[in-house]
């Protein structure tokens, strides 16, 4: 060959390379590119942005037909090596896929072809599940193979504690500690993580969930804290983002009947993790036509979808679908980032993104508490189907959406249900005849001892906290 073929070769190789080596940037665009496994250690990267993936692998559609016959864990896998094949094995990847997903994902039929996810069967019974165990085993996977010892500190507003804290709970080098807003978890998810003790260290917060959120971000860029390796664990951790992608994909592959297949998800939304996932999803190549972006009242982001503007709220309002009571999503920044805008931490478009593309892809709306009550209510009357608060807010979203829209009955809608309906008693058992066993996961927990730690909400209670477990 004559050296300007090899020349060629040469060239597409590193073209080839380029592409499929991914790195991940901040959202901010003032911190260097990083591997994955320095995106998952460090949580957030130093300029206070977050990490995105540089580049999204696809998925063919020959691939896609093959997830149908696949286990939710061989799945996860197969869509996982995609992003994760340069830093860990084969072998690895799919030992730590079976180990996190031994739990089933039912797609259940509500009527015609509109279906509900039910994400809430993993061992806190929501969703968080799905992410939180993906990533500890993740983190535990590169810790243990550098022999490192590592602090998680996170903030929740319910659902992500108990799912991280039992995601680690025993994980040998790992030490947790997770704030919480004193007055905005319910008992159950409060128990689910101050009885397990051992590696698992909780603080409850005289404050809001944003004030949880804040002081964690103060710990992350605090120079006081720097010889403790600090990583976070929430929804903001790229190790948490990825795996969220997978369940879309799963749901698509038990209901499709051909590649073309297109769905409308219904996502019940907080913090954005669960959307961010969906959008990678769909960038991969899963065939999605649109996202319902449904929220309780906190409605800063279907008001951003409509007006253009975007406002925080804040504080953020009570809702009965408490794990959404967020009046500043920290996602909002990576969606943003992914239509082409900026959005910095504290929420100021510096760069306004395509909203005619996002105006396309997303359904915004905002969902009262008295209409997810009567969704609960109305979906257990007509269909016998048992939603809790989150769940009955992205019901009602695709409810709505259907008013709006033009599609046919034949069209594909699921909505996700994001945490078992015992886990919200109270919610749920006002309905006429319905008694709700409790999933083993949340059996016996009101006979175990709880500890936690109760702070102010000031940053120096909490340095001296970290200090002293660190
Ligand atoms: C966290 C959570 C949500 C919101 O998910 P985001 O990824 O933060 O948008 C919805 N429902 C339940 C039950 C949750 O725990």
């Amino acid at each position: 060959m004559e050296y300007g073929t090899w020349n060629i070769i040469f060239i597409l190789q590193i073209l080839k390379l380029s592409q499929t080596h991914i790195t991940y940037y901040s959202t901010n665009l003032k911190a260097p590119e990083v591997s994955f496994r320095e995106a998952l250690l460090k949580g957030l990267p130093p300029d206070g942005g977050l990490y995105m993936p540089s580049y999204i692998p696809k998925i063919t559609g020959e691939e896609l037909t093959g997830f149908v016959s696949l286990e939710y864990y061989e799945l996860a896998f197969n869509v996982l090596r995609h992003l994760l094949f340069n830093e860990i094995s084969s072998e690895d990847l799919k030992d730590i896929c079976r180990d996190a997903y031994n739990f089933d994902v039912p797609v259940e039929k509500v009527y015609d072809r509109k279906y509900v996810l039910r994400l809430d069967q993993g061992p806190t019974a929501s969703f968080k599940d799905f992410a939180a165990r993906l990533m500890a085993r993740l983190m535990y996977y590169f810790i243990s193979r550098d022999n490192l010892r590592f602090t998680i500190l996170t903030a929740t507003s319910g659902d992500t504690g108990s799912a991280v804290a039992s995601a680690f709970h025993g994980l040998r080098n790992i030490n947790v500690i997770i704030l919480f807003p004193a007055r905005e978890v319910s008992d159950t998810q409060r128990k689910q993580m101050t009885t397990l003790h051992d590696n698992v260290n909780i603080i409850s917060i005289d404050g809001k969930f944003d004030d949880c959120q804040e002081l964690v971000k103060r710990a992350f860029l605090d120079p006081e804290l720097s010889d403790i390796r600090l990583s976070s664990a929430n929804s903001i951790n790229i190790g948490r983002l990825l795996p969220q992608s997978v369940y879309y994909f799963y749901a698509w592959s038990k209901i499709s009947v051909n590649t073309d297949d297109n769905i409308i998800f219904s996502v019940p939304s907080g913090n954005f993790g669960n959307l961010m996932g969906g959008i990678i999803a769909r960038e991969m190549g899963l065939p999605v036509r649109k996202f319902i972006v449904a929220t309780n009242s906190n409605n800063e982001v279907p008001e951003f979808l409509r007006t253009g503007n975007y406002k925080t709220i804040s504080p953020s309002i009570n809702c009965i679908s408490s794990a959404m009571n967020v009046g500043h999503p920290s996602n909002l920044a990576r969606i943003v980032a992914f239509y082409g805008g900026l959005m910095n931490e504290s929420g100021s478009l510096l760069k306004t993104p395509d909203m005619e593309r996002m105006r396309n892809d997303f359904f915004g709306i905002s969902v009262s508490d008295e209409e997810t009550r009567s969704s609960i209510a109305g979906c257990y009357k007509k269909y016998r189907m048992i939603l809790e608060p989150h769940g009955a807010v992205a019901w009602k979203g695709m409810e709505c959406y259907h008013e709006f829209s033009d599609d046919s009955g034949n069209q594909l809608f699921v909505a996700l249900e994001t945490a078992h309906p015992a886990k919200f008693r109270k919610e749920v058992e006002s309905l006429p005849g319905l008694s709700l066993p409790s999933p083993d996961s949340l059996a016996n927990i009101d006979s175990k001892i709880e500890k936690f730690t109760e702070l102010e909400n000031d940053y120096e209670k909490l340095r001296s906290f970290i200090r002293e477990q660190g």
